[in-house]
């Protein structure tokens, strides 16, 4: 019953009318590689690719499959950008808008974050999905790795003071020596 749908570059929507008049149970896999998946007004993930599988269920179509990609983030210890890897599992439902075969609109649940809608032309979009796993799947408090310097101020007068105090020592060591 599963059906290879074409690779999907920097497309996220998928036609889903011939999977919608299938038998519960009928699946379809495809991949999809998308350079820049936004995902609020600062943050967008990089590279981002994941393998789906979509399921026909009594209510529409289940998106179930992995996701992997980067997201620049700002460190919480040293403030500086860094690249964050991701990968994650999701499940995600979609109900259609409309019935595949008479073409009457059907109703859509209101307020229920974890639903997703097939539009009138029976194209999925995997994209909502996508930008909901991704950003669960960033940490909390982002650190840029396990050789974070933490916070290091630079201040020039400080650099001045440190090589006076150096020049002070190597002239005394010199002088020791001598
Ligand atoms: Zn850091």
């Amino acid at each position: 019953m599963d059906q290879r749908l074409p690779d999907l570059m920097n497309d996220t929507v998928v036609n889903v009318a011939q999977l919608l008049k299938q038998p519960v149970g009928a699946t379809r896999t495809f991949d999809l590689q998308v350079a820049r998946v936004p995902l609020d007004d600062e943050l967008s993930a990089r590279e981002v690719r994941a393998t789906i599988r979509l399921t026909r269920i009594e209510t529409g179509i289940l998106a179930h499959g992995e996701v992997t990609g980067v997201v620049s983030l700002v460190c919480v210890r040293c403030l500086t950008e860094f690249d964050q890897p991701f990968r994650a599992n999701f499940d995600g439902e979609f109900r259609p808008s409309v019935d595949v075969r008479s073409g009457e609109a059907l109703p859509i649940p209101e307020d229920d974050d974890e639903l997703f809608i097939i539009d009138h032309n029976h194209e999925l979009d995997v994209e909502p999905l996508l930008r909901q796993v991704i950003l669960l799947a960033l940490p909390m408090r982002p650190v840029c790795g396990d050789q974070c310097a933490g916070f290091q101020p630079t201040f020039p007068a400080d650099d001045e003071e440190g090589d006076e105090r150096l020049a002070v020592l190597r002239t005394l060591l010199g002088e020791g020596q001598a």
